[in-house]
């Protein structure tokens, strides 16, 4: 745990706001709140290394001290938490749970499956197996097209809690700065490569800020 409580206190605030705002969401559209067991809790793991956050289902969210680097700001950190709230309220990990199987039996299968592409990446990033593999099979075990939509509802949230989602391209332009020469191809990434995805961004942007203006909480 990170003892950095500026911090911390800044990701709690993010977060009750985006609790409220999703709950009020879906009650004025007169749906059922896919958040309602939600059991909301948030911790800051201090790893500088990992830049990365996840959310459970439930609720549970946390967050390496490494992906300050790419957020920056309160905008960005909602933008980063928006995200991984969406892929919770829309439960990708309920999905993903037949590719968990395959992601356990280790790096040799996976290795061999992918024609040694593994072995190659880390010869050329020096990123060390256990990382690659964490990046690949834990902490980003999603999709992409569950990446494209948690990127849609992560805009939609924080629009609604009143961020600015400009900031979510600005995140992963830095993101692409920071591992510069670093990313593997987009095949072997279940995150699709940042080009794609900030153009995906773009393209849908003005919609989200239009059509989820903040929500004014009762
Ligand atoms: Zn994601």
């Amino acid at each position: 745990m990170s003892d950095d409580i500026k911090t911390l206190n800044e990701i709690k605030e993010i977060g009750k706001k985006m609790e409220d705002s999703i709950s009020e969401y879906f009650d004025r559209e007169g749906l059922e709140d896919p958040t309602k067991n939600f059991d909301w809790e948030y911790i800051l793991i201090d790893k500088k290394k990992v830049r990365n956050a996840w959310c459970m289902p439930g609720g549970k969210i946390a967050v390496y001290t490494g992906i300050l680097d790419a957020t920056k700001n309160t905008n960005g950190l909602a933008a980063v938490m928006g995200h991984e709230i969406a892929h919770a309220v829309a439960k990708h990990s309920v999905e993903r749970a037949s590719r968990g199987t395959l992601l356990n039996v280790g790096t040799r299968i996976i290795d061999i499956a992918s024609g040694g592409v593994l072995s190659d990446i880390n010869r050329t990033t020096g990123q060390n197996t256990v990382g690659l593999l964490a990046q690949l099979g834990i902490l980003n075990p999603f999709n992409r097209k569950q990446e494209s939509e948690a990127d849609y509802l992560g805009m939609i949230f924080s629009s609604l809690s009143g961020y600015d989602i400009r900031e979510t391209v600005k995140i992963w332009e830095r993101m692409k700065e920071l591992n510069k020469g670093k990313e593997p191809p987009e095949f072997m990434s279940t995150h699709p490569s940042s080009d794609n995805r900030i153009r995906d961004l773009n393209e849908k942007m003005n919609e989200v800020i239009l059509d989820y203006p903040p929500i004014k909480l009762t």
